[in-house]
């Protein structure tokens, strides 16, 4: 698809956080598995659920630009999950992969605090209220999911992984 204006820039980037979106809610249970602190567990379990949220949220918006969800696979995403994947697979004492995990974890919240971002930037640009209103709505969720994940490296999970 070639891209004509921010608004066609707006759905490519939109299609990616949506498959990037997608990809979260399939490895955030196996992440849900290999953690050991009820915290962190808790943590992820909450952000799965806001993250099917999302997922909504973004039909939502595709919905108001008229266009559709499918389109682009987040390679990035995949390549930030793969890399999660081969740190489950490690051995590792309890408290280093619950530290581990929330390394993992961060590195998605920061591309997905990139992401909305940029695409609200967008939204206003292009006077798009209500899709600009969606979209930092997540940027929030993602920005609050990184903080607590900070709180629990440092008032938890790190101290006992030293
Ligand atoms: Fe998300
Ligand atoms: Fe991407
Ligand atoms: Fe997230």
């Amino acid at each position: 698809m070639k891209l004509n204006n921010l608004n066609d820039l707006l759905i490519h980037e939109l299609q990616d956080i949506y498959s990037a979106e997608n990809q979260i809610t399939k490895a955030l249970p196996k992440m849900i598995k290999a953690a050991s602190s009820d915290k962190l567990k808790q943590a992820f379990e909450q952000h799965l659920q806001e993250t099917e949220q999302q997922i909504q949220r973004l039909e939502s918006v595709f919905e108001l630009v008229g266009e559709k969800a499918k389109g682009e696979k987040c390679k990035a995403m995949e390549g930030i999950i793969k890399e999660a994947e081969s740190m489950m697979s490690e051995k590792a004492d309890q408290s280093v992969m619950d530290a581990a995990l929330i390394a993992c974890a961060q590195r998605v919240e920061h591309y997905e605090i990139a992401a909305y971002g940029t695409v609200s930037t967008y939204a206003k640009q292009l006077g798009l209220k209500d899709v600009m209103k969606q979209l930092v709505q997540t940027l929030e969720e993602e920005k609050k999911t990184d903080a607590l994940l900070t709180k629990i490296a440092e008032q938890t999970v790190n101290k006992q992984a030293e």
